[in-house]
C-alpha cells in the first residue's frame, strides 16, 4: 500500500498510510544506492510503497519526487541531507534580535530554494516583543527589501495573533516546509496554527552515552483548514552543493536582469571588466547586503568539495 513519510529522526522513520494509520517504518539496504550519497534515503514528504510486517511498515519503493530540498551534510561534505520532499513552498522564520538571524543565513536559505525551484517566503516572528529602535528599523527595512525582490514576507506574533490570518492564507492547501534558527518561535507558531497539537516549545534533550543530545526530528502536520506543514529542526546552515560558481547569481532574482549584460558569460561579478552587476550594486539597484551574501556564498561554494 502507499504511504507518506511523516516523521524522520536520524534513521527512525514513521509513515502514514492511505487509511490514516501511523506506523514505524524500516528501510532495506538497497535504498542506500542512489545518485546522491544521502545521509538518510528518505525525507519527510516522500511517497513510498510499504508492506506491513508485525506492525512495522517495510518500505519497498520510494516513488519519484516532484521536488526536494537538500543541503550539504555539515558532518560529511560529500553527503547530502534531505530537508523535505514533494513540497509546494518553504518558509523561513526570522528574528532580528534574540536570536539574531544573520542575513547570510536568510539569503543562504533563499538561494537553496531558488536552486531547487521551491517558492520561498519569510516570516518575521515575535512581532509583539519590543525591539531596540535600531533593530525595529532594521526589521522594517528587511521586510521591504525582501518584498521588493518578490518574496512573500510576513510579520507575525504567535502570542497576539498579529499577521497570523495572512499567514494562514499563504499556507492554505499547500505543503510548506518551515524552518529557522532555534529560538525563533517555530513550535509556538505551529501550535498557534494547529490548536491541540501542543508541540513542546523547548527542545527535548536526551542523555546518551556520548553526552546530551537535543532530540531533532522533522515531522509533517496537517493544518485544520487544509494543507500541511513540515516542521524541521533548527538547521544551522543551508550549504548548497552541486552548483557551479557561475550559476550562483541566477539564484538571486534581483540580479537575473543584469546577467546577460555582463561582457563575459562566465562572469562571477567580482571585479571582471564589463560586469553589469557591479554598477547595479553601486547604483543601489541590487541591495548591497544581498551582494555581500552572494560573495560569501561564492567563496563557500568554491571551498566545498563536490
Ligand atoms: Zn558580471
Amino acid at each position: 500500500m502507499e504511504a507518506t513519510v511523516i516523521r524522520t529522526s536520524g534513521d527512525h522513520v514513521h509513515v502514514r498510510t492511505e487509511e490514516g494509520m501511523i506506523l514505524p517504518a524500516t528501510l532495506r539496504g538497497k535504498f542506500r544506492l542512489t545518485v546522491h550519497d544521502l545521509t538518510t534515503p528518505v525525507g519527510v514528504g516522500d511517497r513510498v510503497r510499504v508492506r506491513t510486517e508485525e506492525g512495522i511498515a517495510v518500505i519497498e519503493e520510494i516513488f519519484p519526487r516532484r521536488n526536494w530540498l537538500i543541503r550539504v551534510d555539515p558532518n560529511h561534505y560529500h553527503r547530502r541531507q534531505i530537508l523535505a520532499c514533494n513540497i509546494d513552498q518553504a518558509l523561513l522564520l526570522v528574528t532580528v534580535e534574540a536570536p539574531f538571524t544573520p542575513l547570510r543565513y536568510v539569503d543562504g536559505f533563499l538561494v537553496l530554494c531558488e536552486a531547487f525551484d521551491v517558492p520561498a517566503g519569510l516570516a518575521f516572528t515575535k512581532a509583539d516583543l519590543p525591539l531596540k529602535p535600531s533593530s525595529e528599523e532594521k526589521r522594517r527595512n528587511l521586510i521591504r527589501l525582501y518584498q521588493q525582490i518578490g518574496y512573500p514576507t510576513f510579520l507575525v506574533s504567535s502570542q497576539t495573533g498579529e499577521g497570523i490570518e495572512s499567514l494562514r492564507v499563504y499556507l492554505r492547501n499547500k505543503r510548506t516546509f518551515i524552518t529557522g534558527l532555534s529560538g525563533v518561535g517555530k513550535s509556538s507558531l505551529i501550535n498557534r496554527l494547529i490548536p491541540f497539537l501542543h508541540l513542546p516549545t523547548q527542545p527535548l534533550v536526551r542523555l546518551t552515552q556520548r553526552g546530551r543530545h537535543t532530540t531533532t526530528y522533522s515531522a509533517l502536520y496537517e493544518l485544520p483548514e487544509g494543507g500541511e506543514v513540515i516542521d524541521s529542526p533548527g538547521f544551522g546552515e543551508f550549504r548548497i552543493g552541486d552548483v557551479q560558481p557561475s550559476e550562483l547569481s541566477h539564484y538571486f532574482p534581483e540580479m537575473r536582469a543584469y546577467l546577460r549584460q555582463c561582457q563575459f558569460n562566465n562572469c562571477l561579478h567580482i571585479d571582471e571588466p564589463g560586469c553589469a552587476v557591479l554598477p547595479a550594486v553601486e547604483r543601489g539597484e541590487i541591495p548591497s547586503s544581498r551582494y555581500h551574501t552572494y560573495l560569501a556564498l561564492l567563496k563557500e561554494l568554491k571551498a566545498t568539495p563536490t
